[in-house]
């Protein structure tokens, strides 16, 4: 049995820039270590590395021969089953989610991959309280295009509820992650932010899946972000503005409601 081992490493100095990511990367991957590497707010790097002990003391080893660092810090922690050595913190592509009145009402989640934007229905829509699982239907791929629509069509309609780029997260390399039926990634949207994670719970022809928001300094317990923020990230309409084809935007309507006692009064 391999020696197994995992530590978090702090890395000081001058490694805010990509190339000292790309280069710790391939420092880990030539080990045979797994984990991930990421820039903080702080401009420090923290790593992630597990493997065989040996491996993981090298990699402390040589990490200050890599140019810009100067101290590493080193404290073990529990090997959480990393597949891939990944960079951690870096747009993977954008996202979409879709406020869609058709024969019945759901919110269309869209993730890039690969070129395309793989897609699920989710009837009740996104929540930020991570005790609420979110039933989600995977339907077809859309392209990149469809993330710019918003238009009343028939008798309901599409607004752009949130948008932003997202990264990918995980154990797993994507798309395996996805195909494997368990997909982790953070979003930066407008409205939606943080560690979000897709498992699917049954195969077959329209695949089902449940959306849950991780547990993180964005998740709000209790909270409704699809009854709190139910406006267009494009227009500032709700859906049902779209639909009902007013024309105004959402101020005059807020005077109009002001009651007329308090206008005249003025
Ligand atoms: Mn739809």
């Amino acid at each position: 049995m391999p020696d197994l081992t995992a530590s978090r490493i702090s890395v000081t100095g001058l490694v805010s820039d990509v190339s000292v990511r790309d280069d710790v990367r391939s420092v880990a991957m030539r080990l045979g270590l797994l984990g991930w590497v990421r820039l903080e707010a702080d401009g420090m790097l923290c790593l992630h590395a597990e493997g065989e002990r040996d491996a993981v003391a090298q990699l402390v080893a040589t990490l200050p021969s890599i140019g810009g660092v100067d101290s590493v810090s080193e404290r073990q922690v529990r090997v959480e089953g990393h597949e891939q050595f990944a960079i951690r913190g870096v747009p993977a592509g954008v996202f979409v989610v879709q406020e869609h009145q058709a024969t019945a009402h759901h919110f269309d989640v869209r993730l890039e991959v690969d070129g395309v934007m793989r897609s699920w229905a989710v009837p009740k829509g996104p929540s930020m309280d991570p005790t609420v699982k979110r039933f989600a239907v995977q339907v077809e791929d859309h392209t990149l295009e469809h993330n710019h629509f918003e238009a009343a069509a028939g008798k309901g309609g599409v607004i752009i509820w949130d948008r932003g780029q997202y990264e990918q997260g995980g154990r797993v390399p994507w798309p395996e992650a996805l195909e494997r039926g368990h997909a982790v990634f953070v979003l930066h949207g407008e409205k939606l932010h943080g560690g979000f994670a897709l498992q699917r719970t049954s195969d077959g022809e329209k695949p089902q899946w449940l959306l849950i928001k991780r547990k993180d300094d964005y998740a709000a317990r209790g909270s409704d972000i699809v009854a709190e923020r139910p406006e267009s990230v494009h227009s500032g309409l709700t859906l049902a503005e779209l639909i009902g084809g007013s024309s105004r935007p959402p101020s005059s309507r807020a005077r109009r409601s002001v009651p007329r006692r308090r206008r005249s009064g003025a």
